[in-house]
């Protein structure tokens, strides 16, 4: 099996990652946490989203964090999610540059998240990109619910054909493809993954994984062997949508990491300094994370030998 030489990894903790955390993390933790981010070497980041301050509580201060941090400073790009055109305006009032509209590909899932049918979604993305021209902005989109909806079940994959034709035919880069609520099975992502390239050979994909069921890693590798090269990873493997019930953490970042790194798979990202990082998130948390290489330390670590 041939593998790529380098995958890139966007940063989801700081959004996806601290969302459902019953604790209000306030500036200074995501302070702490986004400067060790940047020791690791991580270069994509999320870093919030603007979203009804009631409705997700813990990204209230996203505006307020983002005035606090400088991407020119560290070469970043940093991206704020939207569910709507209300996110972007305010997302460019607090002088954000790049943002990332979120909408599912079932009815069902989208009018519980954002109270519009998939269709409306799409609609509202063609007032959000003139938006985003005029005001200079970057515009990323997010397909959620692509491998499955926890209202609907499977997601027809016409149905993901059709939606993802749609957003490519208004010229929008990049485009992620999301597990939102961990439903995708490493056949299911190689085959999805396999046609839609071929139907769309020159559009790059991103995909979202969330390990709610154990499959995170091998869809990442079924990814991968399919040829895609961008992943959203959450640090800790904290992360889970509001709007999904049982929803649970994305896959994660530095357990990600370690398998490409052992792989021979470069990332660019330091595996010691994210370790570090997820000890800080642990702490800023105050409990536990679903993370195997912070407890267990990197498979190459060697113990001395116990003297008997
Ligand atoms: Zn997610």
């Amino acid at each position: 099996m041939e593998f790529p030489k380098r995958v890139q990894i966007n940063e989801v903790v700081l959004r996806d990652g601290l969302q459902l955390e019953k604790k209000i993390i306030n500036i200074a933790e995501k302070k702490g946490l986004f400067d060790q981010l940047i020791k690791a070497n991580v270069k994509t980041i999320e870093f919030g989203s603007f979203v009804h301050p009631r409705l997700v509580p813990q990204m209230a201060n996203s505006g307020d964090f983002y005035a606090s941090i400088s991407e020119k400073q560290h070469d970043l790009t940093l991206i704020a999610l939207i569910p709507n055109l209300k996110g972007a305006q305010n997302a460019c009032t607090h002088g954000v540059k790049q943002v990332n509209f979120v909408f599912s590909a079932s009815d069902t899932h989208n009018l519980q998240n954002v109270h519009k049918r998939t269709e409306q979604s799409l609609e509202e993305l063609n007032t959000i990109q003139a938006f985003c021209k005029k005001n200079n902005m970057q515009l990323n989109v997010s397909i959620a619910t692509t491998f499955g909806c926890p209202f609907e079940g499977e997601v027809p994959k016409e149905r993901i054909h059709d939606v993802l034709k749609q957003v490519i035919a208004m010229d929008i880069r990049p485009i992620t493809l999301a597990d939102t609520t961990g439903m995708a099975n490493p056949k299911q992502v190689y085959d999805l993954l396999v046609s839609l390239q071929r139907d769309f050979p020159t559009q790059k994909l991103n995909l979202h994984f969330h390990n709610t069921r154990g499959m995170g890693l091998s869809n990442i590798l079924a990814g991968i062997e399919a040829g895609v090269t961008s992943f959203d990873t959450s640090l800790g493997g904290l992360g889970g949508c509001p709007f999904a019930p049982g929803a649970t953490g994305n896959v994660c970042t530095e357990d990600v990491v370690h398998m490409l790194h052992n792989m021979g798979i470069e990332t660019g990202l330091s595996l010691d300094e994210l370790i570090n990082a997820s000890n800080i998130l642990m702490h800023i948390v105050e409990h536990e994370t679903p993370s195997y290489i912070r407890k267990a330390g990197p498979s190459n670590r060697k113990y001395p030998v116990p003297v008997i």
